[in-house]
């Protein structure tokens, strides 16, 4: 017989995503910082987990701060945290890479001992890293469809196709931007941030915590769901409107109704 999978009341960890979960665009999710707050004074460990294609964890971490939610910087993971590592060992060490995003993704990669190729210059490149950008262009789209087409390694931070922002409303994620260049270059990319393992793998290193003894809380059912469920964390699914029973263990419509779950902490 298999042994009952613990409770939220026993998790000794909390992996959070950001997006849709502790804040929509500029502003708190309500109850965020309440259940946040409850769940450091009872000493449980936190992590939050981003798949942000434009931010390191240093960004992340001021904008919590910014927004009243205390935390450590290596609290923060994004899949920038380990692209230059992904890159590695796909590609190499010291690889020619197009990157296709923000600064701090270009940073990322030349942080990672990787060197950028300029768009004109995309047949050198043997990695093309493609996150969310807000100047993308035909010209971007044509030099890293023609990469990868031509053989260059394709990577991704994630493949979220909606960034959530206020007023109910969303932008064009970093997925939106990839599926262009899948299309145009007929290749699929690896996907370095959830829900693949790696990222969540590390947060968990980091707590110094199994599989077991976590939670992940989400509001993308492919990224943090799917991503909890692969690596055996206990998956918490917020969905405010509901009518998603049965894909995650626990499924709260707001963080109030979280914090009910974890009022009482029984390591
Ligand atoms: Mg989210």
């Amino acid at each position: 017989m298999t042994r009952a999978r613990r409770g939220l009341r026993e998790m000794r960890g909390f992996i959070f995503d950001l997006d849709g979960c502790v804040w929509t665009g500029d502003v708190l999710v309500p109850g965020a910082a309440d259940v946040l707050a409850l769940l450091r004074s009872q000493g449980r460990a936190l992590t939050f987990l981003t798949n942000n294609s434009r931010a390191r964890a240093a960004t992340m971490q001021a904008k919590l701060e910014r927004l009243g939610v205390q935390a450590a910087t290596d609290e923060v993971l994004t899949p920038l945290e380990i692209l230059g590592r992904v890159i590695d060992s796909h590609v190499g060490p010291a690889s020619r890479v197009l990157a296709i995003g923000g600064p701090e993704l270009e940073a990322a990669v030349v942080d990672g001992g990787h060197h950028l190729v300029p768009v004109s210059k995309y047949r050198d490149a043997q990695a093309v890293v493609v996150g969310n950008d807000f100047e993308f262009s035909y010209e971007r789209l044509t030099a890293a469809a023609r990469a990868v087409a031509g053989g260059a390694a394709f990577l991704t931070p994630n493949l979220d196709p909606r960034l959530p922002v206020e007023g109910d409303d969303f932008l064009p994620g970093c997925g939106a931007i990839v599926e262009a260049v899948a299309a145009a270059g007929c290749v699929r990319p690896l996907v370095v941030g959830k829900p693949e393992p790696p990222l969540i793998e590390l947060a968990l290193a980091r707590m110094q915590l199994e599989p077991a003894e976590a939670a992940m809380v989400g509001d993308s059912v492919d990224s943090d769901i799917r991503g909890a469920r692969r690596v055996g964390l206990t998956a918490v699914l917020l969905a405010p409107k509901g009518a998603l029973d049965g894909v995650a263990h626990y499924m709260v419509k707001s963080m109030a109704q979280l914090k009910r779950l974890v009022e009482t902490y029984n390591p």
